[in-house]
């Protein structure tokens, strides 16, 4: 049997960067496609990124019970198929879920072996900066960001293990001490 992750952490916390980096070492770690109705965004493919589908599909697998947990975001649903991470970790695969606190934490209740782990930025200040930095938002999307944020970081104290981004090969260093 495989073993379960499930990493959160806030957007603009670089955690995919992390995540990519410490697959890219250890090609036996498999990131767990989830299903979402969102549009593909450019380079993004079916299958890979995500598993696109329409919103009537995505209701029929929630009413069929097939997702380990779903959650809705700004319009769009996000689910992980309970079918698909089994087969893979019946398969011998590791698999890392990338979701919210709130499914990471509803993925813990139905599979207690699984390890969560939360990403910190180093201060929520430079997180602040980070995400004015890239300029693409408004002052009002930047405090909702920022309120779900702290949500986030208050939900993860339940998690198994936390660790700070202070630098993308120290954050991978301390995901490789979990996860190997
Ligand atoms: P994006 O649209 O930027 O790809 O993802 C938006 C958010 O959805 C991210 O915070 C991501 O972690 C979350 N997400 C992606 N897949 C899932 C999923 O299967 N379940 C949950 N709960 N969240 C997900």
């Amino acid at each position: 049997m495989g073993r379960l992750f499930v990493i959160s952490g806030s957007s603009g916390v670089g955690k995919g960067t992390v995540i990519n980096e410490f697959l890219k070492k250890h090609p036996d770690f498999k990131l767990s496609v989830s299903c979402t109705t969102r549009k593909p965004r450019e380079g993004e493919t079916d299958g890979h990124n995500y598993f696109f589908i329409t919103r009537e599909e995505f209701i029929k697998h929630i009413e069929a019970g097939e997702f380990l947990e779903w959650a809705e975001f700004s319009g769009n649903m996000y689910g992980t198929l309970r079918t698909y991470v089994e087969k893979k970790l019946s398969e011998g695969k590791n698999i890392i879920l990338e979701i919210d606190t709130q499914g990471a934490l509803k993925v813990k209740k139905v599979m207690p072996d699984a390890t969560l782990i939360f990403i910190l930025p180093p201060s929520l200040e430079e997180l602040e900066a980070r995400l004015r930095g890239r300029h693409t938002e408004t002052e009002e999307a930047i405090q909702k960001r920022l309120g779900s944020i702290k949500m986030e970081i208050e939900n993860s104290k339940h998690f198994d293990k936390q660790i700070v981004n202070d630098s993308i090969e120290n954050a991978v260093s301390e995901l490789e001490k979990i996860c190997l």
